[in-house]
């Protein structure tokens, strides 16, 4: 047994086979390997699983287009099923000491102008399908990451280190659980975890290693520790530990229905944090009073290269309004930039991204997304309770702005005889400390605000929340952050407005006691820490 230790993100047993994440498929490299045999039953396996999916496209088409239609996947199993085939690939892989994947592609091509396999009828017109079967086997060598997801048992994932539009991404009921050589606590890819529930350790440094690939791993995300190939003692004590979070889940669930009430009758919502369609259903399950946070960014990072257009994102959108009823979905204009980089949106390097182009500045320079924003949260306020917030303000100037902006989309949706709630409340994100300053001013201006701990933490201590070096340094508790959510807090309810906080820091218990204090109205947390800090609240005197 190898243990490991990381740093934990995300809470939570995770047990199953180990599988490396490999960004798609570009090239094949050709590598000289070691050991031919091994070489070779990779190969053999790989042909196996080829065949057994052309047989299920088979049966599928069958019923689907018919057996004319369907003949082609039978054909393709041929290929593989030809002893010229295999025997070409495994003496090159012999002969040549070269990785399958490379040896598959060049035998395709010889295949195709081999005499004898000309004369088993297979070239002539089936060039396609011989290129085919080649990259059916390639990909299953290569397995892309996609492809698992499709494809496989659930499985625990490593990576050198996951992006937030990795994350974003992933499968919940493929992947168990991550681990990761690299990444930083305070990144969004650990925001991301927690929002899927994901158990997860990131950090581990290069003793990960890739050799690990098939081997069972324990993921154990309350301590920071993994363990690969895990002796029976460490197995069954980390079962048991899993078995107690799925009884405490289930222990918290008698907790639904029941309001978030101190014993001595303060109250305070809880609302849940959201990146997905996928997450909304978390939210139902775990009983929050709507959603506090959507961050809607997420939506243009799992696209690829692709920008979603103005009517799928309303689809989202329409679906957390109407599964939410009458509770609030707040839904936050996209918040890109810093380690929020979606490859659909071009916006140019930058030495410093976690003070270079981010929240509503990117909105002001790519003025059509901004538009085409507004207009899906509009369209969505249609069918429940839709609010609107601002990310990263920094000045009244820039509420105005978004407010003008808000207005005129307003105006064209009316023309277009669209329907929408005119009267969509409006708030804004605290997350730096200018914003902390002219919070009263705000307050006149807008209907809610909601305080970003994460980035005020960032912004007011002068570190990259993304740097793993900084971690020690980063410290929401600090006297300077407390004392900035208390100055928000009263200059907001001067206004009679309200107040949520909906970074990090909402769900963290020992503070829960301090915001009921000083008066906080809401608490935005990822879905499933929702119960456990309903239980935190009625537990106070
Ligand atoms: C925050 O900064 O606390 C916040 C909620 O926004 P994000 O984590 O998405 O930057
Ligand atoms: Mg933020």
């Amino acid at each position: 047994m190898i243990t490991l230790t990381g740093k934990k993100i995300s809470e939570g047993i995770a047990i199953g086979k180990l599988a490396f994440y490999k960004r798609d498929l570009k090239e094949i490299k050709k590598i000289y390997v070691k050991d031919v045999e091994k070489e070779i039953q990779r190969f053999k396996r790989a042909r196996e699983k080829a065949i057994s999916e052309l047989k299920v496209l088979y049966d599928l088409s069958v019923r689907e287009v018919g057996e004319a239609n369907a003949a082609i996947f039978e054909m393709q199993q041929e290929i593989l099923e030809v002893q010229e085939f295999t025997d070409k690939i495994t003496s090159m892989i012999l002969e040549e000491k070269l990785n399958a994947e490379y040896v598959v592609q060049r035998a395709a091509e010889r295949l195709l102008s081999d005499a004898d396999f000309q004369k088993k009828g297979f070239n002539k017109g089936h060039e396609g399908d011989i290129r085919d079967v080649a990259l059916r086997l390639i990909r299953i060598l290569s397995r892309s990451f996609k492809d698992r997801m499709f494809m496989d048992e659930p499985f625990v994932m490593a990576a050198r280190e996951l992006y937030p539009s990795d994350t974003v991404q992933l499968d919940k009921t493929k992947v168990l659980g991550f681990v990761t050589m690299y990444g930083a606590i305070n990144s969004h890819t650990a925001v991301l975890a927690r929002t899927k529930g994901i158990p997860s350790v990131i950090g581990l440094g290069e003793v990960l290693k890739e050799e690990y690939e098939g081997k069972t791993i324990i993921v154990d995300g309350y301590e920071g520790k993994v363990y690969i190939e895990p002796d029976y003692t460490t197995l069954t004590k980390m079962k048991e530990r899993r078995d107690a979070g799925v009884h405490q889940t289930k222990n918290l669930e008698r907790l639904k229905g029941k309001e978030n009430v101190t014993q001595s009758g303060q109250k305070i919502d809880i609302c849940a944090n959201v990146g997905t369609r996928e997450d909304i259903e978390s939210v139902l399950r775990s009983d929050a009073g709507g959603i506090g946070l959507f961050r809607s960014e997420f939506l243009y990072m799992e696209t690829g290269n692709r920008i979603p257009t103005e009517d799928q994102i309303f689809q989202v959108y329409r679906l957390a309004a109407e599964s939410m009823g009458n509770n609030r979905v707040v839904i936050r204009v996209a918040d890109l930039g810093g380690d929020k980089m979606a490859q659909c949106i071009t916006m140019g390097h930058q030495n410093n991204p976690a003070i270079g182009l981010r929240g509503l500045r990117v909105m002001f320079e790519k003025e059509d997304l901004f538009l085409e924003q507004l207009r899906a949260i509009l369209r969505a306020s249609a069918y429940g309770n839709v609010q609107i917030m601002f990310p990263m303000i920094t000045s009244l100037e820039e509420v105005k702005r978004a407010k003008d902006t808000l207005e005129r989309v307003k105006r064209g949706l009316k023309e277009d005889k669209m329907p929408f709630n005119a009267n969509i409340p409006v708030g804004v994100m605290i997350e730096t400390p200018a914003a902390v300053m002219i919070s009263g001013e705000l307050a006149r201006e807008v209907d809610f605000f909601s305080i970003g701990t994460n980035d005020l933490t960032q912004l007011t201590l002068g570190l990259d929340r993304g740097n793993h070096k900084l971690e020690k340094y980063y410290d929401p508790h600090h006297p300077a952050v407390l004392k900035m959510i208390r100055i928000v807090t009263n200059n907001v309810h001067l206004e009679g407005k309200t107040i949520s906080i909906c970074g990090d820091l909402a769900a963290d218990l020992s503070m829960t006691e301090f915001f009921i204090q000083i008066g906080i109205d809401e608490l935005s947390v990822a879905p499933n820490q929702v119960l456990s800090l309903r239980k935190k609240i009625r537990d106070i005197q």
